[in-house]
Parts: C-alpha cells; structure tokens; sequence
C-alpha cells in the first residue's frame, strides 16, 4: 500500500524530508512516491507525514486514489464558496 502524488503538487520540498521512509523523490513535472518504499508511515507515525505537511489541497492521494486533504480541508473555506470566489476573480 502506498500513496501517490498527483499533478497539482507545486514541488516545495516540504514532504520530502518528513518522510520517514525515504521513499519520495524530485522528478517533473513533480515530486512522487516510490510505491515500494512508502509504507503510509506504518510503525513510524500515527498519520502519513507527507500529506500532513503538504500545502496543497488534492495533491496526495491515498491507496484508494482519494485526496487524503480534499477541498476545503487545509483552507477551510468550503468549495462552493471557493468557486464563487474564483468566478467573481476571473470576472473582474
Ligand atoms: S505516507 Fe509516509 S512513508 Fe509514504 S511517502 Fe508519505 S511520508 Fe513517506
Ligand atoms: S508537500 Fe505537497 S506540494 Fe509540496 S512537494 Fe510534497 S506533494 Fe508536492
């Protein structure tokens, strides 16, 4: 079981040294997860420190390939209102 990094990662380095299992690297278009190495930070942490850490909503998914941080969860603004906002933005 491993976790996965997906398209909307910025590449901040901010997973890559929590990561008790050295199993995430520097690759492009952005950062991944060596599947064989990742254990979802089992025996070591009691949450995968990679997506505790990460910044970006969506960007770490779990073995299921669902968002461990889904929309909303970091920003707390709930999605709906998230696209509102972003609608007026691109409206201006
Ligand atoms: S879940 Fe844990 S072991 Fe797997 S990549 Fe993330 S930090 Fe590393
Ligand atoms: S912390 Fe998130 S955004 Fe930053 S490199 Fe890791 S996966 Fe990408």
């Amino acid at each position: 079981m491993a976790l996965s990094i997906v398209d909307s990662c910025v590449n901040c380095w901010a997973c890559y040294d929590v990561c008790p299992s050295e199993a995430i690297y520097d690759s492009k278009p952005h950062f991944k997860i060596n599947a064989r190495k990742c254990t979802e930070c089992e025996g070591d942490y009691a949450q995968p420190q990679c997506a505790s850490i990460c910044p970006i909503e969506e960007a770490i998914l779990d073995a299921s390939g669902v968002a461990i941080n889904p929309p909303g969860s970091l920003t707390g603004i709930p999605p709906e209102k998230m696209a509102e906002a972003l609608q007026e933005i691109q409206a201006r």
